[in-house]
């Protein structure tokens, strides 16, 4: 599944790809890649791009001529972009082999939006969980207020956090994952982040220190930062739009490393379940 700095990847390399060309033509191949919208092509023919903004996962299409008009696009569990144009083929999202985007439309391929000058902007989701969602202002201010903050966000400081977690009982780490807390950590980037700020997975929320709720705040955002200047991981064979592999999987040093030594003090890594999920941790670094 694409994580946060995943999806800002190709959201950045998309807008150098899209932004200001014309959409020419649109193709629905699976009605509900796009919410079985009737209208969607009708809606989006003749419109031009002009931004593409994200929120969490969700990216956000805006266009020049008409502004009560909005594609939210989610890639979900195995959704991609593929941007096709002159002499360049590149994808960017979940990826499963190197042939879905050396193919173009495939069996995979749900929508093709084609662009002015011979491009042609293509969405792929094997498990068609991922949707393209044509939605007017209201709709998009809605889908925008149901996220949190983002670690990467000014709104996102250490005494907001420590004050709402002061009334969260799960584990740090499940309300590290609800997006509509937090926006856009997934589940390698919180083990992570809680490695360096030196706090059990397993925690209570409210139990968290002020210090430590500081710690956690900039050590999530410190991975996510350095994670999207480098693209992201290659979980799940990640390809940005570029058609590079995500490199962050060098930098970690917890997710994925149970039974190996702690990089900080050699006690062996453990793997349990938190939150529902498979939870990395150092027993002697994180209390
Ligand atoms: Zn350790």
């Amino acid at each position: 599944m694409p994580e946060l700095p995943e999806v800002e990847t190709v959201r950045i390399q998309l807008l150098n790809k899209i932004v200001g060309k014309k959409i020419t033509g649109v193709e629905v191949f699976h009605s509900k890649s796009v919410r079985n919208d009737e209208s969607f092509e009708e809606k989006l023919v003749g419109k031009r791009v002009a931004d593409i903004d994200r929120v969490g996962k969700l990216m956000i299409f805006s266009f020049a001529e008409d502004s009560d008009l909005f594609l939210l696009a989610h890639l979900k569990m195995t959704g991609q972009f593929f941007f096709v144009g002159e002499g360049e083929i590149s994808g960017g999202g979940h990826s499963a082999t190197e042939n879905d985007w050396t193919d173009l439309p495939n069996k995979h391929t749900r929508v093709a939006i084609y662009l002015e000058g011979n491009a042609t902007l293509y969405f792929n989701d094997m498990r068609i969980f991922g949707y393209l969602h044509l939605v007017n202002k209201e709709e998009k201010e809605k889908a925008k207020g149901k996220f949190g903050p983002e670690p990467i966000a000014d709104d996102f400081n250490a005494e907001w956090f420590y004050k709402s977690l002061k009334r969260k009982k799960t584990p740090i780490k499940a309300a590290l994952l609800n997006q509509n807390f937090i926006a856009g950590l997934g589940n390698i980037y919180v083990d992570e982040a809680l490695y360096r700020a030196g706090v059990r997975p397993m925690r209570r929320a409210d139990k968290v220190t002020k210090k430590e709720a500081a710690a956690i705040v900039a050590a999530s955002g410190a991975v996510m930062t350095e994670s999207i200047a480098v693209g992201g991981t290659t979980f799940q064979n990640f390809v940005d739009v570029e058609g590079k592999r995500g490199n962050f999987v060098q930098f970690l040093q917890v997710f994925g490393k149970q039974g190996q030594p702690c990089p900080r003090c050699g006690t062996e890594i453990e793997k349990i379940r938190c939150a529902g999920r498979g939870t990395h941790y150092c027993p002697q670094c994180q209390i």
